[in-house]
């Protein structure tokens, strides 16, 4: 079992690596961070497999996964070698106001089981490229993953020390870590309650924190939108990983002209999807990643259906004792129900209909979450006045797809802040020191 001083031993010796890791020149760090990302590419079918066998998600997007896992080292590759100061006119002829970026320090990572390659690249890309040390805790279901990723930083020749991948009780590493002064920042992906937990123990030696926690997607279908590419978004973007995504559609908004076209033809294409193995290639919906995971899903959907959603397709009571899910689909849904209030990460659609676009906007913001938001119009100006109006960190306009190594990935409202990823996602694990120089 996991000593407290085995988390002690590893903050130490992430502290002193630190100091060698943050003298190297960018140019060093990015050819060690772009090695990472051939190695990682190298032996992507290991990597996949690996996904697959520990959390089930089906091989075809477990692939997917790795390819976006690898883009986020060649990406921060890139932005290590720009990590620009600034020299800024004083008032005074005798003085020089210098900006200098620098790495925060020690970091420490906690990352889930959805995506437990991505997450993790996502960080650690950024947090050596910036020139910080860190201490990595993998979810519980999904170790294996992450030591892999170690291997492979070590054979891309990182110094020892930099990047510590610690596995064991969850409580006990966060606990060593925000008390300890050495450790400077915690990037965190998971729930919005062990978050909020770390907002408050962050506060004693007063750590800077991203957070990116639980959302609850609104899906807005517009009366023209195109109902083909819209249905393909709604597949998309609900039954990918089995629903198990932070920016997977939470509550599908469809204006009522087009409810009953919009609500048949998914059902058909829901039909269709094939529940089982992830490392069967046919597969498009694996199993859920637990037994409580099901039970709450379940749960959610028995509710809604006592309370008079209707249920389209789909049996909530089928084989209790198994993880796998056949996906779901709840019309007639309210907004005081908790399948539209809570994050569902399961395969069920919960769909309910708006008149106006102001009441499609008031529904989608009528939560403590803001992560991501879909829009589905023809028309571009209407789409982007919606886009405006949402209160949430990301929106799909007319695209599910949206996650993207260029692009600023992150939350506001009670799905977190910072961003990872992007030009902004470096600036988490960098500090900003001013020296004011009299000549
Ligand atoms: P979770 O229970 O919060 O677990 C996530 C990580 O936190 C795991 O490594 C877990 O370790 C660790 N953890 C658990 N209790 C902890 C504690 N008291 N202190 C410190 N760390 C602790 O989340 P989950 O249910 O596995 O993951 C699903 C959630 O993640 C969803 O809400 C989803 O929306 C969110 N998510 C968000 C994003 C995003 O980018 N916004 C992306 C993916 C997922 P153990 O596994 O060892 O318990």
């Amino acid at each position: 079992m996991l000593q407290a001083a085995e988390v002690d031993h590893a903050i130490a010796v992430a502290s002193s690596a630190f100091g060698v890791w943050r003298e190297r020149p960018a140019r060093e760090r990015a050819r060690i961070l772009r090695d990472v990302a051939n190695i990682v590419r190298r032996d992507a079918a290991r990597f996949a497999a690996i996904i697959t066998e520990e959390s089930g998600k089906p091989l075809k997007e477990a692939r997917g996964e790795v390819a976006y896992a690898a883009d986020y080292f060649d990406w921060f590759a890139a932005e290590a070698q720009r990590i620009y100061g600034d020299i800024i006119p004083s008032d005074a002829e005798h003085k020089r106001i210098l900006a200098l970026k620098e790495p925060i320090g020690v970091v420490l990572a906690i990352t889930p089981w959805n995506f437990p390659l991505a997450m993790l690249a996502r960080k650690m890309a950024a947090a050596l490229a910036a020139g910080c040390a860190m201490i990595a805790k993998p979810a519980l279901e999904t170790p294996l993953t992450a030591f892999m990723l170690g291997e492979a930083v070590c054979e891309a020749g990182i110094p020892a020390g930099v990047v510590n991948i610690i596995t064991g009780d969850a409580e006990l590493i966060a606990n060593r870590c925000m008390t300890n002064p050495a450790v400077r920042k915690v990037s965190f992906t998971g729930s919005t309650e062990v978050g909020k937990s770390l907002i408050q123990k962050s506060a004693d030696t007063v750590k800077k924190l991203t957070l990116e926690l639980g959302g609850n997607a609104p899906f807005i279908v517009c009366d023209d939108a195109d109902l083909e590419l819209a249905i393909q978004g709604a597949i998309h973007g609900k039954y990918r990983n089995a629903g198990q995504t932070c920016i997977c559609v939470n509550r599908f908004l469809v204006h009522e002209a087009i409810l009953d076209q919009f609500t048949s033809r998914p059902v058909e294409r829901t039909k269709s999807l094939v529940v089982g193995d992830g490392a069967d290639e046919k597969t498009d919906i694996g199993p859920l990643i637990s037994h409580e995971a099901v039970a709450k899903v379940r749960a959610l959907t028995l509710a809604a259906i006592a309370d008079g959603a209707t249920l389209l397709t789909g049996d909530p009571r089928s084989d209790e004792r198994s993880c796998f899910m056949n996906p779901i689909v709840l019309r007639d849904v309210r907004r005081d129900m908790r399948v539209w209030r809570e994050e569902i990460f399961g395969p069920v659609s919960a769909i309910a209909s708006f008149s106006t676009d102001r009441e499609a906007i008031e529904q989608a913001n009528d939560t403590p979450h803001g992560l991501a938001a879909y829009v589905f119009s023809r028309d571009t100006t209407r789409a982007l006045r919606l886009a405006e109006r949402l209160e949430c960190g990301m929106v799909g306009v007319n695209d599910t797809v949206i996650s993207a190594v260029q692009a600023p990935f992150g939350g506001i409202k009670e799905s977190g802040f910072g961003r990872e990823g992007s030009k902004y996602g470096i600036d988490e694990y960098l500090t900003i020191k001013y020296v004011s120089l009299h000549l």
